[in-house]
């Protein structure tokens, strides 16, 4: 089972939320992908020691100037304008290029090879607890997360009866989209302010349209107004968890501890969490929509890099 753990909003205690539930599930048969490769955090918590690293990202255009006849077809069918013919040159732009391939597959002169270009790392290994957790890591000014993304959902193949939890990124934006596609639920993190209902309107939104289960988890309760409650009682938005403002909880976060172990009380209404959640897929809510193939020829880069 694949379960998101997702919110409009950054800051609402999403990693909380995610690193806790994957260690009241089966920690042994357990995943934790850290899908916030902008700004992965999860490891603070969960502390894996990492024993795979893998450079990952695209397969972008290289032209044999020898070859091109500066026709402009690669610009033609290139959906992102990655790629432009000026005064009998072609240029590339490896910043829009989504490496889908067509340049390459539609060029009459075969005058394009694809070479790769290294966006990011995903990252791998073990939490003490049992838990398999990887990340993906997009180097310091790409503007490109879904591929690394893609590839951490990719990188280990889902084990029958194993549970994939996916800490998303904060948000509704493309790599919001390509985190959460796939999962069986998603449990979307807000806190009970104006600003906390305006981005769940959003992510729940975002999950109506991917036609995924879903159900809220409200943070930081005591601290706003009841606007949550109704708008996810209007919405059909079961709230699953309620998890108080409460100075202790902040303060142990703070210093990097996880939810669950600095106050085992909450480690059964994790259990609780999950089951809540495995009775709503198990009855039929759970995703009808299907892993989507890739056509991005970014794969993982073997042969660039590969150490273990
Ligand atoms: S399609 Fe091929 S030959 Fe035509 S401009 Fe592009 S690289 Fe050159
Ligand atoms: S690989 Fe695709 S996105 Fe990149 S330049 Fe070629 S057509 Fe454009």
């Amino acid at each position: 089972m694949i379960i998101a753990v997702a919110s409009g909003k950054g800051g609402t205690g999403k990693t909380t939320i995610a690193s806790s539930l994957a260690l009241a599930v089966s920690p042994a048969s357990t995943t934790f992908l850290d899908c916030d490769v902008e700004a992965p955090n999860a490891h603070f918590f969960l502390e894996p020691t990492f024993s795979q690293h893998e450079e990952v990202g695209l397969l972008i255009p290289q032209v044999d100037e020898e070859r091109c006849t500066a026709c402009g077809r690669c610009a033609e069918v290139c959906q992102y304008h990655a790629i432009v013919v000026l005064a009998g040159k072609v240029l590339v732009f490896p910043e829009l290029c989504h490496g889908c391939g067509s340049c390459t597959l539609n060029c009459p002169e075969d005058a394009i090879k694809e070479v790769p270009d290294v966006l990011g790392m995903l990252e791998g290994g073990r939490t003490a607890s049992g838990i398999y957790f990887a990340r993906g890591v997009l180097n310091i000014g790409e503007p490109m997360a879904v591929p690394i993304i893609r590839q951490l959902k990719a990188w280990q193949p889902v084990q029958d009866g194993e549970v994939v939890i996916r800490d998303v990124p904060p948000g509704t934006s493309c790599p919001v989209v390509e985190s959460i596609r796939g999962a069986d639920f998603v449990v979307l993190v807000t806190e009970p302010t104006p600003f906390g209902l305006h981005d769940l309107r959003l992510a729940a939104q975002l999950v109506r349209d991917l036609e995924l289960p879903a159900g809220v988890i409200v943070n930081r309760d005591g601290i706003g107004d009841r606007q949550v409650d109704d708008y996810c009682r209007e919405a059909g938005l079961p709230i699953m968890m309620r998890i108080p403002m409460d100075r202790r909880i902040a303060e142990a976060l703070a210093q990097g501890h996880l939810l669950v172990e600095a106050f085992p009380e909450y480690l059964p209404r994790f259990q609780d969490l999950y089951a809540q959640i495995r009775t709503l897929v198990e009855a039929g809510t759970g995703s009808e929509l299907q892993t989507q193939s890739t056509r991005i020829k970014m794969g993982s880069l073997q042969g660039i890099r590969q150490t273990e």
